[in-house]
């Protein structure tokens, strides 16, 4: 006994929702297509559970953050899925998977077959249990990476209100939560292993900076440590968390940011991997040509860095991973996915954007004192990666600018000097050896439409950005 689709999309998560859209634009037919996901809720906007949704006031709750908003897309209610014709199956785990044979085998035991499978199953959390450490199951012990976990985060914070929380891990997740939580009025101390925080990306002149905003907002450093274990009260709840010197931090919660895994389980044996995930080619295909795989599970190449493999953790790569493959699968000459990575976060008033690849030669440039400044990385002589915090959007699309072109740097101190400047001028300036910048390939045309479509958006997306940005 079983269902039969033609498409199905394991996973409800951001990389769904992007692709269900793209399904209904590329014309599915009613009862072809079929979501299956764990969680109870229709694909949402993971971004938004450490930002606008732990805000003391008037926090973001569904539907407001349902995909596709974070592009200022349609926002796909439950019942839009419905109109569509789309079979949205909540609360479902799928247990075991066969794709030699095209079929699902949910936890309850109905059998549903497809004749394209995406997969698109994310990652879970990182739990201390991996790392040795027991207790992660006490009450006031949270993680972040659905709904359910922050609404247990948001019940515990509200039950010890102005209390001692501890943070361990200085990853992006560990840093919007330290922000969250004081904007709670919880005192926060952080503690990871690392010389300084968000280790994979940072430099330590950056670090700095933002170690040095969250300590003017009463935040605690404690670096090159990690928690060996908790020390719990009668009922079972931690009271204290005990790091590797033995130091002993109060605590009436905590919240455990330490990275994530990608959900491969089910195909281990069946699929290629490579890179902790799933191995597809550049339209989202993995080693079984009736499976794709999109989001943070797959791992794809990126034509940008010469076609090496990528697993990406960002939600930009979700969205556009997953609009890919559906495209891929409904019109077959479709391309390889040409990707510029892009990761940004936002904590208290801060806001960063990173594209690229953080290698090579790191030149910082802007006024770090006033909270305007960024950094290129320079590998083998051109821009492949660029950084920057509290800048504008057209700063931004500048720095994309950069690294996508892979502007060309003759003179690494006129680069430093020229700052956001020298990423402005890629898309303004011909190139000329004097500038100190030349770009790969002519890239001007296609900017300059792009600018004027941007443009024209801009005034009436303002409104609604402003608003979009308490909440994402
Ligand atoms: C709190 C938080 C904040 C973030 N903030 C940012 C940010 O500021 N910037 C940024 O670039 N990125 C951010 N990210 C990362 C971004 O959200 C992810 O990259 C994105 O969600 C990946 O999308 P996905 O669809 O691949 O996976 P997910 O969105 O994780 O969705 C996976 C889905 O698959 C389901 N699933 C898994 N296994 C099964 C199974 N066996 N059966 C049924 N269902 C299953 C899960 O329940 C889930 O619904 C953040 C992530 C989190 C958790």
């Amino acid at each position: 006994m079983g269902r039969a689709f033609v498409y199905v999309i394991l996973g409800g998560g951001v990389a769904a929702g992007y692709a269900a859209l793209e399904f209904v634009r590329r014309g599915v037919s009613h009862g072809e297509l079929c979501i299956i996901s764990e969680e109870s809720v229709a694909p949402y906007e993971r971004p938004a559970l450490s930002k606008g949704y732990l805000l003391p006031e008037a926090p973001a709750r569904l539907p407001a953050f349902h995909t596709c908003v974070g592009t200022n897309d349609e926002r796909l209610l439950p019942k839009w899925y419905k109109e569509h014709g789309i079979e949205l199956v909540l609360g479902t785990r799928v247990k075991s998977t066969d794709v030699r044979r095209k079929v699902l085998i949910t936890a309850t035991g109905e059998t549903i077959s497809y004749k394209i499978l995406i997969i698109a199953t994310g990652a879970r959390a990182l739990k201390l249990e991996e790392f040795g450490v027991r207790g992660s199951d006490a009450e006031n012990v949270c993680y972040l990476r659905n709904l359910a976990d922050t609404n247990r985060l948001v019940d515990v914070m509200q039950n010890c209100s102005g209390g001692n929380a501890v943070v361990i891990g200085g990853g992006y997740i560990g840093m919007e939560c330290a922000a969250a939580l004081v904007t709670n009025r919880m005192k926060v101390t952080m503690v990871f292993p690392e010389a300084h925080c968000m280790g994979r990306l940072f430099t330590p002149k950056i670090a700095e900076y933002y170690e040095n905003y969250y300590k003017s907002k009463g935040v605690k450093f404690i670096k090159g440590s990690v928690l060996t274990s908790f020390e719990n009260d009668s009922e079972g709840k931690v009271k204290a968390v005990i790091l590797k010197d033995g130091t002993c931090l109060p605590a009436d919660m905590v919240v455990v940011g330490i990275g994530i895994r990608p959900n491969t389980g089910l195909f281990e044996d069946q699929l290629q991997l490579d890179k902790g995930g799933i191995k597809v080619n550049g339209r989202m295909q993995a080693s079984n040509a009736s499976v794709y795989a999109v989001g943070d599970v797959a791992a794809f190449p990126v034509k940008l860095f010469g076609n090496e493999i990528h697993r990406l953790e960002h939600v930009d790569s979700a969205r556009k991973t997953a609009k890919h493959a559906v495209a891929a699968i409904m019109a077959p000459t479709t391309g390889d996915l040409d990707y510029l990575p892009f990761f940004y976060s936002r904590m208290f008033t801060l806001s960063w954007q990173f594209y690229g690849d953080s290698i090579g030669e790191v030149v910082h440039y802007g006024d770090f004192s006033s909270g305007n400044f960024g950094a290129y990385w320079i590998h083998k002589g051109v821009i492949v990666g660029a950084f920057l915090e509290g800048g504008s959007k057209d700063d931004y699309e500048a720095i994309a600018k950069a690294v996508r072109s892979k502007a060309i740097v003759n003179n690494i101190a006129e680069v430093e000097r020229a700052g956001i400047e020298f990423a402005l001028r890629v898309g303004q300036q011909a190139a000329t050896p004097e500038s100190g910048l030349l770009v790969e390939r002519p890239i001007y045309t296609q900017y300059a439409t792009a600018g004027v479509v941007v443009a024209l958006s801009i005034a009436g997306f303002a409104y609604w950005y402003g608003r979009r940005r308490r909440i994402l």
